[in-house]
């Protein structure tokens, strides 16, 4: 692994047409029973390659073995009804037909540890696996239960934590919380937000991230990026408090975005997975827009703190965008650790 820049992806590809209907989020699976199972397995390993050969030095799983990366997990634990269906507001943007928290909720066996195995079977690399963070996941479901965010997101962060401790076990080096609630729900961020995560990743010695971005490209989120102005300065509201946390490393997004770079600041001393891939246009960056962007961020990070990435998930492109979209980002960060390496040699 390049020790400095080393690259990685947020999570999501896209899953081959034989698996999951191709360029649809949370589209069903194409297959059943051990065929699925089996299908799965392929698709992670292809997904895997995908990343070897084009560059990628930290490996996610691509999340081809699930369908959502908040409701999957949800699924496998007791508590949560899903025949018992509500609507609700999600993010505050978009309504949304979902389970509901129907008594105490509990994770009766482990949900993604047999699937992290795999991935650590197949690659020597270091490998990330990513969870949903409890604010979101609270965000995703009715609740008819505890009835307050707050201790439904503390039971989560529990649950969240038993995951994080066997993902550990199985050999997962970095460990990503999905946080997108974080853009939206300032109050709460606050007051249990960022303590809810910390709680989820009590005890690890696995390097720990927290994923905060502004959506995949689908059309409630674009809406809503059309009503946030010229500055997008969310990330300021939970920002100083991920510095003074437990967490290792900050997710933001930059390519196409309109976050002002100086935010960056803000996490000073923190890894920083800085977004350098557009997830919403299917535009292929070019090596140098890429090396742009690393080298406008590195004002603000120091080098040996940042970790090129893409800005979400790539799960609704076409596979041969998303696969170019992979060697655009490394060879944006082998630019930019050529010029690391050329001044550090003139240095000394
Ligand atoms: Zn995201």
């Amino acid at each position: 692994m390049h020790t400095l820049l080393p690259t990685t992806i947020v999570g999501s590809l896209p899953k081959p047409s034989w698996l999951a209907q191709p360029e649809v989020l949370w589209s069903p699976w194409a297959l059943e029973g051990d065929a699925l199972r089996e299908g799965k397995q392929d698709a992670l390993r292809l997904a895997v390659q995908d990343q070897t050969r084009r560059g990628i030095d930290i490996v996610s799983d691509g999340e081809q073995t699930r369908q959502h990366f908040v409701t999957t997990f949800i699924e496998h634990l007791s508590g949560v009804d899903f025949e018992k269906r509500e609507t609700v507001r999600i993010r505050d943007r978009y309504d949304a037909s979902v389970p509901t928290v129907v008594g105490e909720v509990r994770r009766e066996r482990p949900v993604f540890v047999d699937d992290a195995i795999a991935l650590r079977e197949s690659t020597d690399r270091p490998i990330k696996w990513a969870l949903p963070g409890p604010m979101t996941m609270v965000d995703t479901l009715y609740d008819a239960h505890y009835k307050s965010r707050e201790k439904l997101a503390w039971e989560f962060a529990k649950i969240l934590n038993e995951e994080a401790r066997e993902l550990e076990a199985a050999g997962v080096d970095v460990i990503q919380f999905d946080e997108p609630s974080f853009n939206v729900f300032f109050d709460e961020v606050k007051d249990w937000g960022v303590a809810a995560l910390e709680r989820a990743t009590e005890g690890l010695h696995a390097q720990t991230a927290v994923h905060i971005c502004y959506g995949y490209g689908i059309k409630a989120n674009t809406d809503w990026k059309a009503t946030l102005g010229s500055q997008w300065r969310q990330y300021e509201e939970s920002f100083p408090l991920l510095q003074r946390s437990s967490l290792d490393i900050i997710s933001l997004e930059c390519q196409n975005s309109h976050v002002p770079m100086e935010l960056i600041e803000l996490v000073r001393g923190k890894k920083v997975m800085l977004g350098a891939i557009d997830v919403a246009n299917e535009q292929v960056e070019t090596p140098d827009e890429v090396a742009d962007t690393l080298r406008r961020a590195l004002s603000y990070v120091d080098a040996e703190n940042l970790i090129p990435s893409t800005n979400c998930g790539l799960a609704p492109f076409p596979r041969a965008i998303a696969q170019r979209k992979l060697s655009a980002l490394s060879a944006g960060a082998a630019i930019v650790r050529g010029e690391i390496a050329q001044t550090a040699q003139v240095a000394s």
